[in-house]
């Protein structure tokens, strides 16, 4: 069986990796030939608008899923003419656009922040008087990892903006103050079985993930029940099939839907060796329409991401349960190179394997001080 899937980076390759147990081949569209995943499967160098690679491409595959939610839909339609794509292209079209996505939390009575769509940069005045500062500005489609975004806290900054705004449908959120970012990973299979991975507190520098902690510590069961009613809302919406990523705001003890991914995710990757069923796996059972796997945590777990350099491999595998994940990427800066997961039985081990990565991680980007026990206290 051969499943087909569009983008070859680091999620489509540890989909892969997740998959060979199961007996399961893959075949992977991407535009680059530096794709990473070129170097454990077989990958078709095309674009994506490409219908003559699309058709080769497609030939003798089980299903076709993706990895990168910024696939053309057109694509996605194309493919789902000729075999079953999951998840649906009606997720793909929600997800790209933040304007289509705040309106399904609304049509799905999910609390979101509060947000002014505009047409054009031109009514970004109107909209600003709207909603105030602070507020963050956010192209409507093709925006990830703080990319396609504007922090306004001062005048300043709305003036700075102004002049880099780019002519294309925006929207401008209230900036919330929130307590901490959480995620919750869900799953649905094809058959209609629903799972949720426990939630998970995620840090961010300059508007990409750094370091993930899963379970979310002092997570209460009735906020991990808020948030798997709104993601059980949404995929039962979109007649979803695969995992999906909900991100949220904490704040005051209530949850603010911020995005969706319609694919697996990086604040799940803790998954590998944290739950019982990888967030991997589980994607993969829920489009072949298996039966999913157990999402129980297995202990506690940091995962935490390597961009732009990497530490030294040695140095990592030293310490106890720490595992090390490179993608075979060359490094670049800004670019997310690999990630470690230190997983250990409880609260008190994990942070004592924390402090036993080498000095490479003890930067600030690395977030690691926002693992401490003291600074989890403070925000209890
Ligand atoms: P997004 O691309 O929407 O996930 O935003 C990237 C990051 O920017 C989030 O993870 C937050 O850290 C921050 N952010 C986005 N929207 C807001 C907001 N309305 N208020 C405060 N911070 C935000």
């Amino acid at each position: 069986m051969t499943i087909g899937i569009l983008g070859g980076g680091q999620l489509g390759y540890m989909l892969a990796l997740a998959g060979y147990p199961l007996g399961l081949r893959f075949r992977f569209l991407d535009p680059s030939p530096e794709a990473p995943v070129g170097r454990i499967a077989h990958r078709v160098t095309a674009e994506f608008g490409d219908e003559q690679a699309l058709e080769k491409f497609v030939h003798g595959l089980e299903v076709v899923t993706y990895e990168f939610e910024n696939v053309p839909v057109q694509a996605a339609r194309f493919l789902a003419k000729r075999v079953p794509v999951y998840p649906t292209t009606i997720a793909l079209e929600e997800a790209q656009d933040r304007r289509r996505e705040k309106r399904l939390f609304q049509r799905l009575g999910i609390p979101t922040t509060d947000f002014v769509e505009l047409e054009t940069h031109r009514d970004f005045d109107a909209a600003l008087k709207q909603v105030g500062l602070p507020a963050v500005l956010k192209t409507c489609r093709l925006g990830y990892d703080g990319k396609g975004q504007w922090l306004l806290r001062s005048q300043d900054d709305v003036e700075k903006t102004r002049r880099e705004l780019p002519d294309v449908p925006l929207i401008l959120e209230k900036f919330v103050a929130f307590a901490r970012e959480l995620s919750i990973l869900g799953v649905r299979s094809r058959t209609g079985e629903i799972a949720f991975y426990p939630l998970v507190e995620n840090h961010h520098r300059s508007g990409i993930l750094r370091l993930s902690l899963a379970p979310a510590p002092h997570s209460s069961s009735a906020l991990q029940q808020a948030a798997e009613a709104s993601t059980r809302k949404i995929l039962e919406a979109l007649d979803y099939a695969g995992v999906i990523c909900l991100e949220l705001f904490e704040v005051d003890g209530q949850l603010l839907a911020n995005e969706i991914a319609p694919r697996v995710h990086n604040s799940g990757h803790w998954s590998i060796e944290g739950a019982v069923t990888s967030q991997f796996e589980n994607h993969l059972r829920a489009i072949l329409g298996l039966p999913l796997g157990s999402t129980a945590a297995v202990g506690f777990s940091t995962m935490v991401n390597l961009i732009g350099e990497l530490p030294d491999a040695e140095e990592v595998l030293r310490v106890p349960n720490a595992h090390l994940h490179l993608y075979g990427k060359s490094p670049r800066p800004g670019r997310k190179l690999g990630h470690v997961t230190v997983r250990a039985e409880n609260f008190e081990k994990l942070q004592q394997r924390l402090g036993e990565l080498p000095a490479f991680f003890q930067r600030p980007e690395f977030c690691l001080q926002e693992a401490r026990a003291e600074s989890l206290a403070k925000r209890a």
